[in-house]
């Protein structure tokens, strides 16, 4: 089994290097580095560097479009939101909303500009983090008329009418597609896919993401911050569901650990998802990130240095 660690919101790379050499000694095998808009625009070098000095150091490198977008997963803001308002989701209502539109080619386009930088910096894997809708905004989806368009063709009805099941089905199928464009043209330059599927994501049956022709890793982070009140059997359905369809289909499988937003005596809940993982025969463990996240007050942890050492305890019993 491998271990990874998440690692952000460090540029210089003086200091990333000492905070890498740590993550070394810690017996960690990858790194996800996340690669938000700024990072691509002011800190491309930089990233590249960072890369270098990652892989120098025998760990392996996801890059993570962090909020990019806001399609993905990140505590990051989006200038291309800013800049294309005809690429932006749009509510039931016409209003502009928290996101771009996956089917809008426009951000399909951008999506592969990041894919190049991505790939200029260095990155082995793309690490495609919790693709999602806005759920600030667009909880049903988007109803562009390039989404309204689409919708027409594959359902045969005005989007506007459409029922609950088929707005899911719809959101599941269009982060599918979106996904399916964005690993080929990854592939092709050469890395790897990993996808982190969000643990309540419903939209559409798991084994279409899982068989993802250019998906190379599958996996969700079941955080028990997004289920409170009966974590433990949530999650591993979660686990049990990732093993199944990453063996059926000949991925990787990896599991999350929550490394946030950690109260005090949670730790003994990180040991319970590598148990679990390990049962389940899972490929790779990662955890969301460095030290408890003791960096980012947004989401720290109660005990970060607490979190760090549970990890690598954890860590140096796989
Ligand atoms: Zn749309």
């Amino acid at each position: 089994m491998k271990k990874g660690i998440s690692y952000f919101g460090v540029r210089n790379p003086e200091w990333v290097a000492k905070d890498l050499a740590t993550i070394k000694d810690g017996g960690i095998d990858y790194v996800v580095h996340t690669f938000s808009e700024e990072d691509m625009e002011f800190y491309l070098d930089t990233m590249r560097k960072i890369v270098r000095t990652s892989k120098e150091m025998g760990l392996e490198v996801y890059l993570d479009p962090w909020g990019v977008a806001r399609i993905f997963g990140g505590e990051a803001y989006s200038k291309f939101l800013l800049l294309n308002d005809d690429a932006r989701l749009v509510t039931r209502e016409g209003k502009k909303g928290y996101g771009a539109c996956m089917n809008n080619p426009d951000t399909l386009e951008f999506m592969k500009n990041w894919v190049d930088a991505a790939y200029y910096a260095g990155g082995d894997y793309i690490f495609w983090d919790e693709p999602h809708f806005s759920l600030i905004t667009n909880k049903d989806g988007c109803f562009c008329n390039i989404c309204g368009e689409k919708f027409k063709e594959e359902f045969g009805e005005e989007l506007k009418k459409a029922t609950p099941e088929d707005l899911s089905l719809f959101r599941g199928l269009t982060k599918l597609n979106f996904l399916k464009e964005v690993m080929e043209y990854s592939h092709i330059k050469g890395m790897k896919n990993v996808l982190c599927l969000l643990p309540h994501d419903e939209d559409l049956e798991w084994e279409k993401f899982a068989e993802i022709k250019f998906l190379d890793v599958f996996g969700t982070d079941p955080y028990w911050v997004l289920k409170p009140v009966g974590f433990e059997n949530w999650m591993k359905t979660r686990v049990e569901k990732v093993s199944k369809l990453s063996r059926r289909f000949g991925k990787e499988s990896e599991i999350w650990i929550q490394n946030f937003k950690v109260r005090k005596g949670e730790e003994v809940l990180m040991e319970k998802v590598a148990n679990t993982a390990m049962a389940y025969g899972i490929d790779r463990i990662s955890a969301w990130s460095f030290r408890g996240t003791s960096y980012m007050s947004y989401i720290k942890s109660e005990d970060p240095e607490g979190v760090w050492k549970k990890l690598l305890e954890i860590y140096s019993k796989i």
